[in-house]
């Protein structure tokens, strides 16, 4: 693709790095065929190669965003399953990352969007103040119902109840910054990002991860210091908090890289995998120590099912005859990081039967606050993906990112983290979607 940009314009270095970007699209929009707000909507413009074009305009002309632009790019998941069938190797999420930061920098939102991003992005990243904010929605919960009106307001409203868990588990006491002795001989030395929301939602993630780890003869450190990996905020444009998120990080896991050091820095919520191993990317411009340390944390960030096949995953029970597990790949997995193998092989050598639903390279509309900022596409995403998951015939649905857990929990099949259903076969407790599972098949 041609472009246009003016030696001035090119100073800047997201623009230099987008111009590179754009000129690798060659506009012969393979993309849009995977893309599923294309599928859904079946517009152009709501297609990667429209979106492309959108994002090239606004930036060439250096004005401020326009509203069309705004609604085409807000509704983009980034699942980047565009960047999974582009045969060219477009980095459409730096590129749309660039278009949402220049968004929010030039384009004034209505107030009452202004008002829930804002909450979004001061709330979620912190475990203490979404915890009250959980708090609050469960007791409004009964009333979702009541909410009057199909404005974007009130769907808005609707899917923040919806998504607001029934019952709030209690704080991990795991996930407290410590470090959690190897069992036996120690075999390696890795940080554990615990993350923000999964932490409040299900502490149970991050508690399997450290049973199964220790008990693999790896010991796991809880960094003081570490905390939302920053994905939230960068993922709506609002560029230095996510920084500062990240940059918190950096400075964390260097400190033990740097002193007892580390083999990696593993993370169990794949959305926040993608992130930080985009660490050295997001801080490429930054000053010493920071780019340096960025990039060295980001090479050695793994997601929990590369470690646990680095480290030769091997289980200790036998998992109930046939009881099958339908594994969705989530987009920040199979896309972002390029995930697609491991957790079904991991699965597997479980002991439990892995079924692949149809259409597997479609989001299942959570992406992040997606739910709550377009919550009528990602519920026609969600039917979609609970649908074909539901036909594969599985017990339990296994999925490896707390959002995409959220997203489909509830009426349908119960679900799992993967590393809940490898710990339970390694020794550790059985995960409750098990025991819904079995429970659901004893009333069948
Ligand atoms: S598939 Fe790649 S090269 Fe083709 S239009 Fe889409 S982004 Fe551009
Ligand atoms: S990131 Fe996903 S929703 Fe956005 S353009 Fe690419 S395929 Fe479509």
């Amino acid at each position: 693709m041609q472009t246009s940009f003016t030696a001035d314009q090119l100073k800047d270095p997201d623009t230099r790095e987008s111009n590179q970007i754009l000129r690798t699209c060659v506009h012969c929009g393979f993309c849009t065929a995977t893309c599923p707000t294309f599928a859904l909507l079946g517009d152009e413009l709501d297609s990667p190669r429209g979106r492309i074009y959108l994002i090239k305009d606004m930036l060439e002309s250096g004005r401020p965003a326009t509203e069309e632009v705004v609604r085409h790019v807000d509704r983009c998941l980034s699942c980047l399953s565009c960047m999974t069938t582009c045969p060219s190797g477009v980095h459409y999420m730096h590129l749309v990352d660039h278009a949402r930061h220049y968004i929010e920098d030039t384009y004034r939102r209505p107030w009452p969007e202004r008002l829930l991003r804002r909450v979004l992005a001061r709330v979620l990243p912190h475990p203490g103040r979404f915890r009250l904010a959980l708090l609050a929605a469960r007791l409004a919960r009964p009333f979702a119902g009541l909410i009057p009106g199909g404005s974007m307001t009130a769907q808005r409203l609707r899917a923040m109840l919806r998504l607001a868990p029934a019952r709030l588990p209690a704080a991990d006491p795991a996930a407290a910054p410590q470090v959690h002795r190897a069992e036996g001989e120690r075999r390696g030395r890795v940080a554990l990002l615990t993350g923000c929301a999964q932490q409040v939602i299900a502490p149970e993630i991050n508690a399997a991860t450290i049973r199964l780890l220790t008990r693999m003869g790896i010991e796991v450190v809880v960094t003081a210091g570490q905390g939302c990996c920053g994905a939230l905020n960068h993922h709506m444009g609002d560029h230095d908090p996510a920084m500062a998120l990240a940059r918190a990080n950096i400075a964390a896991w260097h400190a033990e890289l740097a002193g007892e050091g580390l083999d990696a820095v593993v993370v169990n919520a794949s959305g926040c995998g993608t992130t930080v191993k985009d660490y050295g990317f997001m801080f490429r411009e930054e000053p010493a120590p920071w780019k340096e340390r960025a990039e060295a944390i980001s090479a050695i960030a793994l997601d929990i099912s590369e470690l646990l096949v680095k480290f030769g995953y091997a289980p200790k029970r036998e998992a109930p005859a046939g009881l099958a597990v339908a594994y969705h790949a989530a987009c920040s997995l199979q896309h972002g990081q390029k995930i697609v193998a491991p957790p079904k092989q991991l699965l597997a050598r479980a002991g439990f039967k892995v079924k692949e639903p149809a259409e597997g390279h479609l989001c299942c509309g959570s992406a992040g606050t997606y739910n709550l900022l377009q919550p009528e596409i990602a519920g026609q995403l969600r039917e979609r993906k609970l649908g074909n998951l539901a036909r594969t015939g599985a017990d339990l649905i296994a999925a490896g990112n707390i959002g995409c857990l959220t997203q489909l929990a509830g009426d349908a099949l119960p679900v799992a983290h993967t590393v809940e259903l490898l710990d339970w076969m390694a020794g550790g407790p059985e995960p409750a979607a098990v025991q819904a599972a079995l429970a659901r098949r004893r009333a069948a």
